[in-house]
């Protein structure tokens, strides 16, 4: 895959990258290695310090930086600046708290005079290999404890966001880390398992799709290193007739068409109880028929087009295939001619297990509707999927809510709310949405090595 800037709204290349060649990536494999020996002895205050100085630096440059992710990807740009401030945020988080996640443990055993501790000891150099829907904000989530715990980084960005990858090694050089912390590799996906299987790379983390999980995952388990998976969602947002149902419609759109649909976590298929489901959908879908299409740049806009002609590509024809199969379009359901590759907001009824929508990702902005008769066949059919990230339920009954949390198969389960990545909840997903956390102390022991220490 050529590594370009092509923007989404114009299908225009603002920008191609030559790869590193091999001589590159052994400069800064050695590079990290070496980094990583230093970096790991320093204080935590000091890599504090960097962090917050990282943070500040994202928000100085917050404009650019937006724009630039809106051209590279086609994020509304009020939704990149957005993204900006977590991203800020999540520094400050983690510089403030990652010592108390990683201070020793002390345990009560039979050691008889010192007593016994587990400790926490970075592992080193952690290849990332991240996908460019949320550019920013995939890279820090991981980057943030990363530093804190005294690893580098490596980042195998997606080959599509060049530049935002580029800013990121920048600003962590500007920030003030050592030489190596943090480096981009700007390779194609194909040149990710000779680095994987380099003795100074020491685990992996992937954001991305199933098929580029089972691949790293694969290479990694032959190599026993360490991986944690962030894969695909279908999230199921069920909606039951004690909910309110203005919040569960605005909220469960804004759920379904943020970052123009593309996120794992988004509300996909909705699970609508039958005393409501008319209601409901007829709600659902004039909302959607109003949203704003158009320029990402444009700060009224809602839904920009998506990142990839491939990507507009697969939801169009997962739609087609959908309506040829007898669903219906309470609005929507259309192309958009070009320039860009703009998606209609879509919402379909009448979804039948034929249908790819039943069971595949949809990656843009198309809800499914469903209906049931009660809560069990609810939580059945949200756990009819071989994913489980996030899941949403709307439901002021306190007995049901209860059901859910302890039923839905799914690594988040937000009651009514929608599922988001907060700094201080561990953030992943069960069945094929991967294994491994990020976010928390879950997040931050899973690349450190776990230290079991006796003194008798
Ligand atoms: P993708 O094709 O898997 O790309 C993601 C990253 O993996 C990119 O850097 C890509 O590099 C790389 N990659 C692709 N195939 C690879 C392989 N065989 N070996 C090694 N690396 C490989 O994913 P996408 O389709 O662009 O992104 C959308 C997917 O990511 C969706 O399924 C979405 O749900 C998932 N996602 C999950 C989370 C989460 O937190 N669970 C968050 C965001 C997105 P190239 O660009 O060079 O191909």
């Amino acid at each position: 895959m050529t590594i370009a800037s092509v923007n989404p709204t114009t299908g225009e290349t603002l920008k191609t990258f030559e790869p590193h060649d091999e001589a590159e990536v052994e400069r800064r494999l050695a590079l990290a290695d070496r980094a990583f020996r230093s970096f790991r002895r320093t204080a935590i205050e000091e890599r504090a310090a960097l962090v917050r100085k990282m943070a500040d630096l994202l928000d100085e440059d917050k404009a650019s930086l937006a724009e630039t992710m809106t051209l590279e990807m086609g994020k509304p740009v009020v939704q990149a600046r957005g993204e900006v401030t977590k991203c800020a945020a999540g520094l400050r988080f983690y510089a403030e708290h990652a010592a108390a996640m990683l201070a020793d443990e002390p345990v009560t055993t039979t050691a008889a005079k010192h007593g016994s501790y587990v400790k926490y000891q970075p592992i080193g150099p952690v290849l990332a290999v991240m996908p460019w829907n949320f550019p920013m904000w995939q890279v820090i989530r991981f980057a943030a404890p990363t530093f804190m715990a005294g690893n580098v980084a490596l980042l195998k960005h997606a080959s599509n966001v060049p530049q935002v990858a580029l800013y990121l090694e920048d600003a962590a050089r500007r920030a003030g880390f050592p030489d190596g912390v943090f480096q981009t590799l700007l390779v194609g996906s194909d040149r990710v398992q000779a680095i994987l299987e380099d003795d100074r790379v020491k685990a992996a983390t992937l954001t991305g799709s199933e098929a580029a999980g089972r691949s790293v995952a694969a290479i990694a388990g032959r190599a026993i290193k360490k991986t944690v998976l962030e894969l695909g969602g279908a999230d199921p947002f069920i909606v039951m007739p004690s909910a309110d149902i203005e919040r569960a419609v605005e909220v469960g759109l804004w759920a379904r068409i943020q970052n123009n649909g593309q996120s794992c976590i988004a509300a996909k298929r909705f699970i609508v109880h039958e005393a409501i489901a008319d209601e409901y959908e007829e709600r659902y879908g004039e909302a959607m028929s109003k949203l704003v299409i158009g320029d990402p740049l444009d700060e009224a806009t809602q839904i920009g087009p998506l990142a990839t002609a491939q990507g507009r590509d697969e939801v169009n024809a997962q739609v087609t295939d959908a309506l040829s199969k007898g669903a219906k379009a309470l609005c929507g359901g259309g192309t958009v001619d070009g320039p860009g590759w703009f998606v209609q907001p879509t919402a379909l009824s009448e979804i039948t297990p034929e249908m790819r929508v039943y069971r595949d990702e949809v990656f843009g902005p198309v809800t499914s509707f469903f209906r049931v008769a009660n809560i069990d066949e609810a939580i059945a059919l949200a756990n009819d999927t071989d994913f489980g990230l996030g899941s949403n339920a709307w439901t002021e009954d306190p007995a049901e809510q209860r059901r859910f949390a302890d039923e839905l198969e799914a690594g988040m389960v937000f009651i009514n709310s929608f599922t988001v990545s907060y700094f201080d909840l561990p953030f992943g997903g069960v069945k094929r949405s991967g294994y491994g956390r990020e976010l928390t102390h879950h997040g931050i022991r899973e690349f450190t090595d776990i230290k079991t220490v006796w003194v008798d």
